[in-house]
């Protein structure tokens, strides 16, 4: 028995299915305390047997890389009672013999989106999610990018857009670019909700402005082939193309992956890739 849990600030969506990432039953649940979510999860896999593999897709920070002392723990988090919560603790009480991998929600994205979305055939691929935070999960050479924790794209510096005055509201940095352009950055900027701002509005010029500048700094450290950018605010119309205009011409005709057309791209599994790439981490 194959299962797989994404743990999102929201929800949860647990699954048993194949290291391939085929889901064969879902069932999806509000996120609430540790304790209690994961009770759920652990219950709804046991009444359906032992799982011998689990693959945990967990919102960060937290500790992916095995031996390190914060391995499988909720690192710094808003959400009341989650931080220290030891996420494979948990598991190893009721699934003791189970094989566990965790990684980020969006490395299990970017994992699902190069094997059946969006990137297949492309291992050097990069996920990123511009939602109530903006993070990346990376490829690199077919591997999942780890790091010393993972990385935090969101938080990267980014030159601002002539002419915003946006303070930014990253609780740590203010005006990273999780900050300057996550979903409720643009609320606060706007004074109206991102999925509300009409297509035509400024609003999305400064946005595009702002992933083009982030995209290209990735660019530049990791080489992607393709860039897949997902999330709620992803959803407005014309957003892909529009960022992939302008990262062209800030590029000035340097780095040789952006010859590739398109080159920022939607995802294709949306609500299915934390789950699917959760089942696919047991087969990694
Ligand atoms: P979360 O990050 O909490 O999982 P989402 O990825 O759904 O949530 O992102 C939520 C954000 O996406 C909100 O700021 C919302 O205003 C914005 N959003 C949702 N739908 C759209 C849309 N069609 N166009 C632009 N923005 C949208
Ligand atoms: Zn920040």
């Amino acid at each position: 028995m194959i299962a797989g849990i994404e743990l999102g600030g929201g929800k949860t969506v647990v699954a048993i299915g194949t290291a391939t990432g085929l889901v064969q039953e879902e069932w999806r649940f509000p996120t609430t305390t540790p304790a209690e979510t994961f009770g759920r999860a652990l219950q709804w896999f046991a009444e359906r047997g032992t799982p011998e593999a689990i693959g945990v897709a967990a919102f960060g920070p937290i500790g992916i890389v095995p031996g390190r002392p914060e391995y499988g723990k909720v690192i710094a988090t808003p959400k009341p009672g989650w931080k220290d919560f030891s996420i494979t603790g948990a598991i190893a009480e009721v699934f003791p013999a189970a094989k566990v991998t965790l990684d980020t929600d969006v490395n299990a994205a970017v994992l699902a989106e190069a094997r059946l979305g969006a990137g297949q055939g492309v291992d050097d691929l990069a996920y990123i999610t511009i939602g109530t935070g903006i993070g990346a999960g990376i490829l690199s050479g077919g591997h999942l990018i780890h790091g010393a924790l993972h990385p935090e794209f969101g938080h990267i510096k980014v030159p601002r857009c002539p002419g915003d005055e946006y303070p930014g509201i990253c609780s740590f940095h203010k005006d990273c670019l999780e900050g300057l352009a996550s979903g409720p950055s643009i609320a606060a900027r706007w004074g109206q909700p991102a999925a509300e701002l009409p297509r035509d509005h400024a609003a999305w010029d400064t946005e595009a402005w702002y992933l083009a500048h982030g995209v290209l700094s990735l660019l530049g450290v990791v080489s992607s082939a393709r860039v897949i950018i997902g999330g709620g605010v992803s959803q407005a119309e014309g957003f892909h193309e529009k960022t992939e205009r302008i990262l062209k011409e800030i590029a000035a005709g340097y780095f040789v992956p952006l010859s590739a057309s398109p080159y920022v791209v939607p995802p294709l599994l949306e609500q299915q890739a934390g789950i699917v790439g959760a089942l696919l981490l047991t087969g990694i």
